[in-house]
């Protein structure tokens, strides 16, 4: 099976009705492209930079340099040879603490943590984003911020890209000009706001572990409340098919690099709501392939609809294992 999957590796990912999907890879640290490209990926849809900054303890003076961290971009877009790759600025607290010690937060999932940490630490977040910057001179890179709710939040992050720019220019070191940024939809406050993030900014990617989190308030750590992360509740489904709709109603991309655009389970789901980009761990990039090229879309979107009307959780089960029969 592994062995047929593999022949899968340079063949486009293409639905029985002709539609291209972009399949890319999550990756945490600047070795992982290696698997990425033997995946097949089109390029790297998640770089988790925060890999960069934990077990270095949380004391800002410890953290990685401007050019540690260019290093680490740098040769991250080049061994992905012209492929775009998509970094996320740090995203730690909650269940990523920089320093085991200092997790004091009574709530750390909606403490201080991702953007909001970078925003009260303008000096490191500066550095991040100079260092990911000076790496968009060496190959296709997009900036992706995660854990944006508030307009302002957006406003601060795009003037503090500016400033990073103006320092760059001033040092006269080169840099991408008209870097794509992007914002991860993974509160729910930012779906059902999402006018907010298409009107300035590039792209936007589902982060479906914490939007599940967070509209289910169920802490994806705790293994008390795992039984309650449901994918398929009828809140979880409207928050995930009205952003894929707002977006591409707008023009903007919209991917989906949480843990539901890798699982096989999900694939027609998504595909029915009109995703076309995915990203995930490489391990799972040709299976996810294998399924699309199943898949017809003139077939799975009535089916997908059907899904979405339904409020009873039988009724979706129902819809669900329809959907898994619909062969071209
Ligand atoms: C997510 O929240 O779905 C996501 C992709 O980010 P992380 O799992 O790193 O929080
Ligand atoms: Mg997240």
């Amino acid at each position: 099976d592994r062995k047929k999957l593999g022949r899968l590796k340079k063949t486009p990912a293409i639905t029985q009705d002709g539609t291209e999907i972009t399949l890319l890879a999550n990756i945490e640290l600047p070795t992982d492209s290696a698997p990425a490209l033997e995946a097949g990926a089109n390029g790297v849809g998640l770089f988790r930079s925060e890999f960069l900054f934990m077990g270095r303890a949380g004391h800002l003076e410890k953290f990685p340099t401007e050019d540690e961290q260019f290093d680490s971009y740098c040769q991250t877009v080049v061994s992905m040879k012209g492929r775009p790759v998509t970094i996320r600025t740090l995203d730690v607290g909650a269940d990523k603490p920089l320093d085991e010690d200092e997790q004091t937060a009574l709530n750390p999932a909606l403490g201080l943590r991702a953007i909001r940490y970078c925003l009260s630490e303008p000096q490191m977040f500066l550095t991040q984003l100079r260092a990911i910057l000076r790496a968009s001179a060496f190959g296709p890179i997009k900036l992706l911020i995660p854990m944006m709710a508030h307009a302002f939040e957006v406003d601060q992050t795009l003037a503090l890209i500016e400033q990073a720019k103006e320092q760059l220019r001033q040092r006269k070191q080169k840099f991408d000009e008209d870097i794509e940024v992007g914002a991860m939809i993974e509160i729910p406050a930012a779906a059902l706001a999402l006018p907010i993030f298409i009107k300035r900014l590039d792209f936007l990617s589902i982060g479906t572990n914490d939007l599940i989190q967070y509209t289910l308030a169920i802490d994806r750590v705790d293994h008390e409340v795992a039984h309650l992360y449901d994918p398929l509740h009828p809140a979880v489904l409207f928050l995930l098919s009205s952003v894929i709709a707002m977006g591409r109603k707008a023009g903007i991309p919209v991917a989906v690099c949480g843990e539901m655009a890798g699982d096989v389970k999900w694939t027609r789901l998504l595909l029915g709501m009109g995703l076309l980009e995915f990203s995930m761990h490489p391990s799972q990039l040709l299976s996810v392939k294998q399924e699309i090229l199943n898949s017809d879309l003139t077939l799975l979107e009535p089916q997908v609809k059907k899904v979405l009307k339904a409020t009873e959780p039988s009724v979706i089960e129902a819809a669900m294992a329809q959907l898994r029969t619909l062969n071209a």
